[in-house]
């Protein structure tokens, strides 16, 4: 098939690769000529922009940070046109990037209007999952959109879930990302009592993971530095995901609580943590080295 895939940070890249790998021809852009050749190395083309990436493609994958990012490439912005203008009749996007659920059905009624389908299909796994291809796709769309889209989430995830129509694999996905925020703050406050008492953060991280609290932040994703020697934390939290993005999805989550009148006074908590972190100038740090808000420092 006929991919252009845009946006090819630390999720998008590997996600890209994946789809050359089983043999699809990818044209791949993104804003930094960096990322577009990580993916040209391992076979894909690179696309000279957005416009070049998705001409002639029978499908189009996006990977990029926030609404405003995925809302300004499709439909356009201060009077420029929109990337749906240059998008064949018949073409489907998948869009995985996580952003609000009203942005995807907004999206979502322009393509159809220009003969264009549509799914929003946000992830998680993070970027291991991603370089292994074992993500865990959540879609919202039609049931026809979803066949048309599945033998390519497959090459790039283990399970796909069709949670409801446009914008419902972004409302699951913001529950989902809820619970993991918080629950990285509580892993990472219960690591750092351990160590204040002088325990071995590995031997209490095992302790955990096999007793009531275990999580898969214990299972994969350790916050302390050494533990998991491919987690972030033992990489100086370089890669990952970013505590920015974190806070994004937890802004969205309680704007939607907000609009349902839902309580989610964790997820509150949460999103005032991870603020108070990135502001502390952790921002682009990936999330789990929020545990550095909970340690004595130096
Ligand atoms: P990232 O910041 O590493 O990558 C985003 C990429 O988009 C960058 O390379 C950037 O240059 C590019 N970009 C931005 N605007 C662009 C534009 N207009 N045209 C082309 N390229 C553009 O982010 P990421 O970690 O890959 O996350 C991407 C999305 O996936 C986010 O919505 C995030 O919330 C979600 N997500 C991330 C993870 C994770 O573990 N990193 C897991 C699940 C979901």
């Amino acid at each position: 098939m006929q991919i252009g895939f845009i946006g090819l940070g630390n999720m998008g890249a590997p996600m890209a690769i994946n789809l050359v790998k089983a043999g699809h021809s990818v044209k791949a852009f993104d804003l930094s000529a960096e990322a577009v050749a990580k993916v040209v190395a391992e076979g894909g083309q690179a696309a000279s922009s957005a416009q070049d990436a998705v001409q002639g493609a029978e499908a189009i994958v996006t990977m990029l940070p926030a609404s405003q990012h995925v809302e300004g490439l499709f439909l356009g912005q201060g009077g420029q046109g929109g990337l749906l203008e240059n998008i064949s009749k018949g073409a489907l996007i998948i869009d995985s990037s996580t952003i609000a659920a009203a942005t995807s059905q907004k999206v979502a009624q322009a393509a159809e209007a220009a003969g264009v389908g549509f799914i929003d299909a946000p992830v998680s796994g993070g970027t291991g999952g991603a370089i292994a291809g074992t993500l865990t796709f959540m879609v919202g769309g039609s049931d026809s959109d979803l066949e048309r889209a599945r033998p390519l989430l497959e090459k790039m995830g283990a399970n796909i879930f069709h949670a409801g129509s446009v914008g419902a694999g972004q409302t699951a996905k913001i529950c989902n990302n809820m619970l993991l925020g918080i629950l990285m703050i509580g892993t990472s406050e219960a690591i750092a009592l351990g160590a204040a008492n002088g325990l071995d953060p590995a031997v209490l991280s095992e302790i955990m993971r096999r007793s009531s609290g275990g999580n898969w932040a214990l299972e994969k994703y350790n916050p302390y530095p050494g533990v998991h020697e491919h987690a972030p934390a033992s990489k100086g939290y370089a890669g990952g995901f970013g505590t920015d993005l974190m806070l994004k999805d937890l802004g969205l989550a309680q704007e939607n609580a907000l609009a349902v009148k839902a309580s989610t006074p964790l997820g509150g908590l949460a999103r005032a943590l991870y603020a108070a972190h990135s502001l502390g100038g952790h921002g682009g740090e990936d999330f789990s080295s929020v545990i550095k808000l909970l340690q004595k420092q130096g």
